[in-house]
């Protein structure tokens, strides 16, 4: 497989008048041509800043400090503001934002926002533009005489959908969605869901998507990254995770959602809260509500260890087998 990817040792700060925050501490992970990432955490954890890191749109007081963000061998914290913007937002990685459907203009219809995005970065006419909104409001099941309607005229999924055509509209190689169904029903959710997969398969691209809900990852995701307070704890196949995972914040991540097909499980929450990452804990940030926490967690930060090829956990308790 072809590598589309590669993020390493990325850290992302919040500068803050009370000191800073460490929303991304030291995150790597990669992704290859046409694959769908989950990388899902309770909300704090840093997962949306981690997206709007690599589409460098990260709000003050934060910024990228460290660490290396390689899409198609080139790495993007090289490049100025001005050319990312000209060769990579949009055109090469775009973004569908949580809660994007409010993201609308109010006073422009649907039609004219996507085809602005097309006259933008492509140079169409207008006439042009308008051709090619038809075909995208077509391929995420909108009626093409829809584009002449105002955002308050449709509905939540309906909106959610022009922002997905939004950012399919320039064919970027890598697609970012932040949260895309967490405003809609359940049933529009499903359908979102069912709509992403088939253009991913369709247009072969790659897609991260970022969630709370692992049972939105189950359905969609090759891999799987789980985030606590700023780390990624546990990195790996789909199957990795949902059959074999290993860090106790997974195993209790999944045991507080019903499972995808079986019985539905007592949900079992993880007591306690997330750490504040303006002073993190020492040693393993899960310490605190981890049931088979040990000395050494509370000390020194665990290693990221390879459980089985391609599995990655950080976890003392799998660190220890390789001591000494
Ligand atoms: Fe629990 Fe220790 Fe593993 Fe952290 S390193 S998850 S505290 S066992
Ligand atoms: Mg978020």
């Amino acid at each position: 497989a072809e590598k589309l990817l590669e993020v390493s040792h990325l850290k992302t700060y919040f500068y803050t008048t009370k000191g800073i925050v460490r929303a991304v501490d030291d995150v790597s992970f990669e992704l290859n041509k046409g694959e769908v990432l989950g990388i899902a955490g309770e909300s704090g954890c840093g997962k949306s800043t981690t997206a709007y890191s690599l589409i460098r749109l990260v709000p003050p007081p934060g910024r990228i400090v460290s660490g290396e963000i390689i899409f198609e061998g080139e790495n993007l914290l090289k490049l100025s503001e001005d050319e990312f913007r000209k060769k990579i937002r949009w055109k090469k990685i775009s973004m569908i934002f949580q809660g994007a459907m409010n993201a609308l203009n109010p006073v422009f219809t649907v039609g004219d926002q996507i085809a602005e995005v097309l006259m933008l970065h492509k140079g169409l006419t207008k006439k042009e533009a308008m051709e090619e909104v038809y075909k995208l409001l077509e391929m995420v099941g909108i009626n093409r005489r829809r584009a002449r309607s105002y955002p308050h005229e449709l509905s939540g999924g309906m909106k959610q959908r022009v922002m997905i055509a939004m950012a399919l509209a320039l064919q970027p190689p890598l697609v970012i969605a932040d949260e895309p169904t967490t405003a809609l029903d359940v049933v529009v959710q499903a359908q979102i869901m069912n709509l992403l997969k088939k253009l991913q398969r369709e247009q072969k691209m790659s897609i991260i998507l970022i969630t709370h809900d692992l049972s939105l990852i189950a359905e969609i995701a090759d891999k799987v990254a789980i985030m606590y307070a700023g780390k990624i704890v546990e990195y790996g196949k789909a199957e990795h995770i949902y059959y074999n995972p290993q860090h106790p914040y997974t195993q209790g991540l999944l045991k507080s959602i019903p499972r995808i097909r079986g019985e539905i499980s007592k949900l079992e929450w993880i007591p306690g809260t997330p750490p504040d990452l303006l002073t993190p804990p020492p040693g393993c940030r899960f310490a605190p509500r981890c049931k088979y926490v040990m000395d050494i967690c509370r000390k020194e930060e665990p290693p990221m260890v390879e459980v089985e090829p391609g599995h990655y956990v950080s976890c003392w308790l799998y660190a220890k087998k390789s001591e000494g």
